[in-house]
């Protein structure tokens, strides 16, 4: 089904074609200009502080309509627009809704972070309950999700940070041995590796610049991540080198989790190594046991050097591990998945990542025109769900992304306990976070203003290399303006 939109409002064409992607999929929506086989009209009025919005939907010949009203905020302005394109993206729903008969299990929510949705109710006043039955009535979502945001809201209960002085830090090593077939982040292949050094000299001078103006700052360093890219990908000595850097320039944290990613950049001289640092957390991915969709997906190991790895870095004394995976891969069905939970439910790490596989438009799955699995991918979601609960894990964070499989989510889950601080703070947004490397993204959160300011690293290599002070004086600049604030 292709279906042009038509809006009288600049601005919110985008916001109804998510509503439209909701029930359609990808490529349904297409420009008036282009062949279509249905026009979705949208009318606006104003009057006497009321909003009323109309849409119509016309397909072979055939007409239905919806009408919703909501009391206008008058003044021009950011709560103006997020009310208006609520009331609107609600009136699309309800109409998309009737005519496929269809009950999305995220209602009509398109943002990716529904637990910012919770919270605000309860910061307006309400109880979980009306928190709730508001989430229930104003998005449509299902019984299911809501318990999910239940359980979460529960597990970060305590472990967000509120202090205005209290910051993360985040160090990123973009490169990998061979690029998945769904990454979207900018990430280099490490190729000959020649990048690396050069690399890793920006990164320690960014290090010690950002240190001092921490210190200057009165910046109150809590938990670490390591991420990339694969910061295993790393030779020992390099990775060895920036760890005790790290440790040297920050002192010590409440938590530092470093991504060891691909089974493949792993062995018993780098696992010891990285012993010999406070690491509390790392990560080892399988993102799928079957040996055919590693290939399919591009990842250069197998499930049985998985198994290896994590077994070796049990020996060796990490007694917190995460695993990753993903439900609705390229050839896999629901009994592929269901092979994958049941071999990290033998392994049994401290928590494990669901994901759920989204399609960006810079990844190689998208290049290749590949087409979203349709179908169970709510039941592989849900079989994530069963085992991490079966593991006693809870779910302690979530987000969503575009282009993601029927519209799903990744979820977070770990042992009670185990649930990594770094992770929520990024997700809610709650803590202020430096972050160093190429494409890192600082973000200095101003609670009173509710803002956040944000500070980007440039993502290619090469230029983050050539530019790193300039990269310091963005972060110098955000961290000034909110200590002026
Ligand atoms: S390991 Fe992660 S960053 Fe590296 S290529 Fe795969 S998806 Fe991209």
């Amino acid at each position: 089904m292709k279906i042009a939109i038509h809006t009288p409002l600049e601005g919110f064409t985008n916001d109804i074609a998510d509503v439209i992607r909701l029930f359609y999929g990808e490529g349904s929506v297409v420009t008036p200009l282009d062949e279509h086989d249905a026009e979705l009209v949208h009318e606006h009025e104003e009057s006497g502080g009321v909003w009323r919005e109309r849409v119509t939907l016309t397909c072979d010949g055939k007409e239905a309509a919806q009408e919703l009203a909501g009391d206008a905020v008058a003044e021009e302005g950011l709560e103006r627009k997020r009310r208006l394109k609520r009331l609107i993206k609600r009136c699309c729903y309800q109409l998309m809704k009737l005519h496929t008969g269809r009950h999305p299990a995220w209602g009509s929510l398109t943002g990716i972070r529904p637990t910012r949705l919770y919270y605000q109710q309860m910061e307006q006043g309400k109880t979980r309950n009306e928190a709730r039955r508001a989430l229930a009535e104003l998005f449509d979502l299902t019984d299911e999700k809501i318990e999910l945001l239940d359980e979460i809201i529960d597990a970060q209960s305590g472990l967000i940070a509120r202090e205005p002085d209290a910051c993360d830090l985040y160090v990123g090593i973009p490169f990998c041995t061979t690029r998945c077939a769904y990454c979207s982040f900018s990430s280099g292949e490490i190729g000959n590796g020649k990048l690396v050094e050069p690399y890793l000299q920006a990164l320690y001078r960014e290090i010690d610049l950002c240190s001092e103006m921490a210190r200057e700052m009165g910046l109150r360093i809590r938990v670490g991540y390591m991420g990339g890219g694969t910061p295993s990908s790393l030779t020992t000595k390099q990775l060895d080198g920036l760890l005790s850097h790290i440790e040297k320039r920050f002192g010590a944290f409440d938590e530092f989790t470093v991504e060891a990613g691909r089974p493949d950049t792993l062995d018993e001289d780098k696992l010891r190594m990285m012993r010999s640092h406070p690491i509390h957390r790392i990560s080892i991915n399988p993102q799928t046991m079957n040996d055919e969709t590693l290939q399919i997906i591009g990842r250069a190991h197998t499930a049985q050097q998985t198994v290896d790895c994590y077994e070796l870095a049990r020996r060796l004394g990490f007694d917190d591990i995460n695993m990753d995976v993903i439900a609705a891969l390229p050839g896999e069905d629901y009994a592929m998945f269901e092979n994958t939970l049941a071999k990290i439910r033998e392994l049994a790490p401290e928590s494990l990542t669901v994901h759920t596989l989204a399609i960006k438009r810079s990844s190689k799955l998208h290049e290749q025109k590949y087409q979203q699995r349709e179908g169970d991918v709510e039941r592989m979601v849900n079989l994530g769900r069963e085992t991490a609960h079966a593991m006693g894990m809870r779910a302690y964070y979530l987000y969503r992304q575009k282009y993601m499989a029927q519209n799903m989510e990744n979820v977070g889950y770990a042992m009670p306990g185990r649930y990594c601080r770094y992770n929520i703070d990024n997700m809610e947004e709650t803590t202020s976070v430096l972050a160093l490397g190429a494409g890192g993204i600082s973000k200095c959160v101003m609670r009173q203003e509710e803002k956040i300011l944000r500070a980007p690293n440039i993502a290619n290599i090469e230029q983050y290399i050539a530019r790193v002070d300039e990269m310091v004086e963005r972060k110098r600049e955000a961290f000034a303006a909110k200590a002026r604030a």
